[in-house]
């Protein structure tokens, strides 16, 4: 059984996020998408509220599942038994930073690999801080978000 594992902050799962998702399940027997605690930043959606955003959108996805984490990825996915991490990568600017945390995790977790998926060109330009910032202007998010969760952001833009 193969099992990978998706980390990030998913404040709020994007099409980008949501084309990953779906093509890591396509590869792998069984994909958790966790949602990572990150001290750095200041989400707008709570822990739970990106988790339920996530298992709304992934309803049709058997083999997904969606968890959140406060632990170290390396130590979660040590917890989660033999598995890898599946990443996506944007841009040049993505891989910087997430070859180092690549490294990072292979070196306290030496059972641990880390894939990485190429963005979808039309979703390259595409980040959760960004739909945050077009959200302040009244943009269309239609491009951006999936359908179903698109009210939500508008009532938390709005809160
Ligand atoms: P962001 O806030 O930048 O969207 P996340 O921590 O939520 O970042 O992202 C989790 C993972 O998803 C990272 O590996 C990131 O590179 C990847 N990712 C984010 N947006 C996209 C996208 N549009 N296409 C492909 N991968 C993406």
């Amino acid at each position: 059984m193969k099992n990978a594992i998706y980390p990030g902050s998913f404040d709020p799962v994007t099409i980008g996020h949501l084309n990953i998702i779906r093509r890591a399940a396509e590869i792998f027997d069984h994909l958790t998408v966790c949602v990572m605690v990150n001290a750095g930043k200041n989400p707008m959606f709570t822990l739970e509220e990106r988790v339920d955003l996530i298992r709304r959108v992934t309803q049709d996805l058997p083999n997904v599942e969606v968890d959140s984490s406060g632990e170290l990825l390396a130590d979660y996915a040590r917890r989660k038994g033999k598995c890898v991490i599946v990443k996506g990568l944007r841009a040049g600017s993505d891989f910087e930073n997430e070859f180092q945390m690549a490294m990072i995790n292979h070196k306290l977790n030496p059972d641990l690999d880390t894939m990485f998926l190429t963005a979808e060109h039309q979703y390259t330009y595409l980040s959760s801080s960004m739909v945050k910032e077009l959200g302040r202007y009244n943009v269309d998010l239609q491009d951006f978000l999936p359908q179903e969760i698109i009210p939500d952001f508008i009532r938390k833009m709005n809160a």
